[in-house]
């Protein structure tokens, strides 16, 4: 059996618990210093926006794809092994098009998307507010529609992933933080090899460590030398309360705009989304009212009547991103022969976790 420990139990180490899980000869051990998905995870609106980005070619894109294939399969495969229901609205995404917007770079787009296979519809304004009466038009010239694209609830996810690794054999063990690696010299003695995980009085042997740790990365990777650094970017989203929200003939997708997004999770419940607040020096972020205003007046200059709809809730949450390199990471950690990087998702860890499960898979067979 080889030994995998994967530390951190947000979605990205959830999902490659899971997608581990499924090969026999592996004995898998999840670690979480809190409970799962509480982490950046539990802040997420989970829009997965793989098909409206403009990653078209190269890793980006391999990985959104990758993703977007996986997710079609995994939910239903996970709802069916652990009786846990998933909450997603397959209904797509609807991009407002402003007039500054170039029309001819999304038809371009559009065009790629379809040789690749997906369909992205570009609606003019009467279009636009067929579909989405809530749509205030008049400024704006269109949106791009793109109904592959969706959005799950991310903490549901988180825990029926850990639901079905566990019922797949995967040891969970939760509330431990892990403190340090045990660190020897590799049998050819030119890279280092981490022997142990230890987690208080306790300490865990392992074939491969996998660093799902977002923003606790950067305090594990200083013990072990390396200067790869995860900093926070703070977002701020409200849960809204909308009950006269009008739909035509029940569709209901997410709406974004300005990097806004409107996402209905039913109940007459709408979750809106997300400020970016970048880290002083220091590394501290304290959360900007004027921009969660903003947000809001945003929100309601697109679709008047969320003027009415009460907040009946309000949280922030850190993004992990990874400075001076790009997201994500996913790699093995340089000079160490079983340390695996799975980290530094930033903006698109629910929508790049199950690729960055294939990926972990990759290296280490
Ligand atoms: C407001 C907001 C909105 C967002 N919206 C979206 C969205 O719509 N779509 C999207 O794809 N992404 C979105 N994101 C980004 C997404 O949330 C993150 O990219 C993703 O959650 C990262 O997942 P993770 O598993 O790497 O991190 P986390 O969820 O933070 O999990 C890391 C875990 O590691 C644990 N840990 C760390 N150090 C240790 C240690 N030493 N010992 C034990 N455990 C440890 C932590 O307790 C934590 O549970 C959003 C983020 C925010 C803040």
């Amino acid at each position: 059996m080889t030994k995998i420990i994967i530390i951190g139990s947000g979605i990205v180490g959830s999902t490659i618990a899971y997608e581990l899980s499924h090969y026999p000869h592996l004995d898998i051990t999840l670690i979480d210093e809190k409970n799962p998905g509480t982490g950046s995870t539990g802040a997420a609106l989970g829009i997965l926006m793989g098909i409206i980005s403009h990653k078209t070619k190269g890793r980006a894109w391999r990985l959104r794809e990758s993703s977007l294939q996986r997710y079609q399969t995994l939910i239903p495969e996970l709802e069916s092994l652990t009786g846990l229901h998933i909450p997603c609205n397959n209904d797509g995404l609807v991009k407002l098009l402003f007039p500054d917007d170039d029309l001819t770079k999304w038809e371009k787009l559009a065009q790629i998307r379809s040789d690749q296979g997906y369909n992205l519809h570009i609606w003019d304004q009467s279009l636009l507010k067929y579909h989405c009466p809530e749509v205030d038009v008049s400024s704006l010239l269109g949106a791009i529609y793109s109904p592959c694209d969706r959005q799950i609830s991310p903490t549901f996810l988180t825990k029926a992933l850990v639901k079905g690794a566990s019922l797949k054999g995967v040891k969970c063990l939760f509330g431990v933080k892990v403190e340090n690696l045990k660190i020897v010299k590799n049998h050819e003695g030119n890279n280092s090899h981490c022997q142990q995980v230890q987690l208080g009085n306790e300490s865990l042997s392992a074939d491969w460590v996998i660093l799902a740790t977002a923003l606790g990365t950067s305090s594990i990777l200083q013990t072990l030398g390396s200067n790869i650094a995860i900093k926070p970017v703070l977002g701020q989203a409200l849960l809204l309360k909308h009950t006269s929200w009008q739909t035509k003939d029940n569709f209901n997708p997410v709406i974004t705009g300005n990097d806004i997004h409107i996402a209905p999770m039913g109940n007459d419940e709408f979750w809106l989304g997300a400020t970016l607040e970048f880290p002083d020096n220091q590394d501290q972020i304290i959360p900007d009212e004027e921009l969660l205003i903003n947000l809001q007046q945003q929100a309601i200059s697109f679709c008047p009547s969320l003027r009415n709809a009460p907040t009946m809730l309000s949280w922030t949450g850190k993004r992990p991103r990874p400075e001076g390199k790009s997201a994500p990471v996913i790699e093995k950690l340089a000079d160490y022969d079983n340390i695996i990087l799975a980290t530094g998702h930033y903006r698109n860890g629910i929508l790049l976790a199950p690729a960055t499960a294939l990926s972990v898979l990759e290296l280490i067979n």
